[in-house]
């Protein structure tokens, strides 16, 4: 047998059990629940791979959850025979935190005041072993892996070490042993959680609903009784150890909504999730087809759990089969772009030996997976007519995400266009739907107008927007990352084109106003047409194009781009994921009624070769850049141009 290994716990890792242990939280009998979670989890992890792995299925007889208590020696142990971990997914996942989540959460931990309320979102970070060490001053784990021969011992104090060696364990699975805290007399929240009744309570409260049976051995007073079932009158009780199973295991999506307490749906949530946080809304339903037959359970988070982001190829739903667990996270029950909802689905018709293969073909999976979307994208709908405030706090969180959707389901477009909200120019803080924006929309307007950028207010005081502010025209102002893409995809809304504000040649107004803008820059582009040809040759560094604008009302110049071009916010977003990219040159836009440019060509006939031509086209350019969010290309120069012009104007 190899001797002891001693390993330091990550800075991160220390942090957190640093507070573990100084926690005055008052609900630290969870920690029984996340022990309870993590060997269900292993439970349902065993019978996952046997379905797959013949020489694991005599191994999932009897799986169950085991509770040993021991008064005297203050110890209180939770043992599965689940998966098991092996030497190296103990180092993996109990040792060390690896998870890149942690670090935030341990940041937020600085940063938080409220100590206290700290474990609140331990959970989300995916630490809920280490609750452990609230109730506990040593914690043993033994585990072994389902399928080796081998046992593992890791043991710790959580003060910044602990220890891993060989170890024995008669079957499979893993043993957590808590070696608890002395008792605090003037503690008012302390229990002593060997006691039976307490034990008891904590099961039925927080974990009822889990799958497996959760036994512990109770001492019964028995009293004997006679061949009648009668007990003599001179018979002295005896102590018998009984085994008993703690929890009643009903599938709680299978009970009438009605009869389910708040209380449980809300741990049911924080069993599956492993979140922490009470849960936004549940979504209860069930198909009675004749194609398919399921049930669903289904909530929203209330805040987003760092899951979504570390593995957005995971998806919060659960399948079951007839009440049977068959895998969690199963990704072909939902769409990507709701990766966030958390639940159970428990189908009447798959057949129990489904694998991952075959679930993507499916066609019942495909039926749950539509039906599944609908209700939830129903439910959005619901949320923002019941309360559209508190719809816009859940939509700040979870909105870029959902409109992912635009672009990866196309299928469901136009229930996604029902709901998403965007900023406007007209919406204000409420933002606004596309239905909305189009009861809006002027007479003669035939597009819906958006602009891209970093933020709402450069792209609200955008030169580029002057002539649709002119004419009363509402314009989109999108700036999450994932706004970039979906535009790309989006041709039109209910036969109305979706056109960028920023892009090509705008014409707006009737018909006629148009015609008529028309003839007026086909005019003044007779009178700039040299100028325009100098201008082009002399900036062709840094532009495609000069040309007169129709979308300029006050501001001399603006910086456009051709249909098919990248806009500059999604080329800062490629470039900050790292991208090389080649330089995307623009379209400078003059506003031909503007003083400066009409001074310019006056200056121009005059003497083309004058540097003042050449620098103030520079400035205007530069200027351009500014006023859409972005940097001069040379600051230090164009400080210089400008502070020299001003000199000369003194
Ligand atoms: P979480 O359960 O939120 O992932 P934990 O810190 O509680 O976080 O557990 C970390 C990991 O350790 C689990 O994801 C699981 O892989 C492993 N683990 C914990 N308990 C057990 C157990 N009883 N059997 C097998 N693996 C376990």
């Amino acid at each position: 047998m190899s001797t002891e290994t001693r390993f330091e716990f990550k800075a991160e890792a220390r942090q957190i059990l640093d507070l573990m242990i100084h926690s005055v939280y008052s609900h630290r009998e969870i920690f029984l629940r996340e022990l309870i979670s993590n060997a269900s989890d292993a439970l349902d992890k065993l019978r996952f791979e046997a379905l797959t792995n013949d020489a694991l299925r005599p191994l999932t007889e009897d799986l169950h959850i085991r509770i040993t208590a021991d008064p005297k020696e203050r110890t209180l142990s939770v043992s599965d025979n689940g998966i098991g971990m092996n030497r190296d997914e103990i180092l993996q996942y109990i040792g060390t935190i690896a998870k890149s989540g942690t670090r935030d959460f341990a940041k937020a931990l600085k940063e938080a005041k409220d100590k206290t309320s700290a474990p609140e979102f331990i959970g989300q970070f995916g630490v809920g072993f280490y609750s452990s060490f609230m109730v506990a001053d040593k914690v043993t784990l033994v585990s072994r892996r389902a399928g080796d021969t081998k046992a593992w011992k890791w043991e710790s104090d959580g003060t910044g070490t602990f220890t891993l060696e060989e170890s024995a364990r008669d079957s499979h699975g893993t043993t957590v042993m808590l070696h608890l805290k002395p008792i605090d007399k003037d503690d008012d929240d302390a229990e002593d959680y060997t006691q039976e009744w307490v034990i008891r309570d904590i099961v039925r409260k927080y974990s009822d609903f889990v799958a497996y049976p959760i036994r512990m051995k109770v001492e019964r007073q028995k009293w004997p009784k006679d061949a009648d079932g009668k007990t003599p009158p001179d018979a002295k009780p005896e102590t018998v150890i009984e085994d008993e199973t703690l929890n009643s295991m009903k599938a709680i999506w299978m009970r009438p909504e009605k009869e389910v307490s708040e209380e449980e749906y809300k741990e049911f949530y924080k069993h599956i999730s492993h979140d922490w946080n009470d849960p936004l809304r549940r979504i209860v339903f069930k198909l009675e087809g004749t194609t398919s037959e399921f049930r669903a359970l289904l909530f929203l988070p209330s805040k987003p759990t760092p899951e979504m982001f570390l593995q957005p190829k995971e998806r919060g739903i659960h399948l079951y089969i007839k009440r049977v667990f068959i895998m969690n996270d199963c990704k072909e029950l939902i769409p990507e772009y709701l990766r966030f909802v958390r639940g159970v689905v428990d189908s009447e018709d798959l057949s129990l030996n489904i694998s991952r293969e075959i679930l993507q073909h499916n066609k019942q999976i495909q039926i749950i997976k539509k039906s599944v979307t609908r209700k939830v994208l129903d439910t959005f709908k619901a949320m923002r007519n019941e309360d559209r405030k508190k719809f816009l706090e859940f939509w700040k969180d979870f909105g870029a995400t959902i409109k992912e959707g635009l672009f990866k389901a196309e299928e469901d477009r136009d229930k996604l266009f029902e709901v998403c909200l965007f900023p406007s120019t007209a919406a204000g803080d409420d933002l606004c739907t596309l239905e909305e924006y189009v009861e809006r929309m002027k007479p003669g307007q035939d597009a819906i107008y958006y602009v891209t950028g970093e933020t709402r207010t450069t792209m609200e005081n955008s030169p580029l927007l002057e002539a649709f502010r002119d004419k009363g025209y509402e314009v989109l102002l999108l700036s999450d990352p994932v706004d970039e893409v979906w535009v790309q995809f989006v041709r039109e809304y209910k036969g109305k084109r979706l056109v960028s504000a920023a892009k090509g040649d705008v014409k707006l107004g009737t018909e006629e106003e148009k015609k008529k803008a028309e003839e007026a820059v086909k005019q003044k582009s007779e009178t700039y047409k040299d100028l325009l040809e100098f201008l082009k040759t002399r900036l062709s560094d840094h532009l495609k194009d000069v040309r007169l604008s129709s979308r300029l009302t006050s501001s001399p110049a603006c910086l456009v781009g051709d249909l098919g071009d990248m806009s500059p916010h999604m080329e800062t977003l490629l470039k900050a994921s790292g991208k090389e990219l080649p330089k995307v040159k623009r379209i400078l836009e003059l506003n031909p009624d503007h003083p400066l440019v009409e001074k310019m060509q006056a200056l121009f006939a005059k003497n083309k070769e004058d540097p003042v031509l050449l620098d103030t086209a520079e400035i205007l350019y530069n200027q351009a850049l500014i006023a859409e969010g972005g940097k001069p290309e040379n600051p230090a120069a164009f400080s210089k141009k400008v502070a020299d012009l001003l000199l000369k104007a003194l």
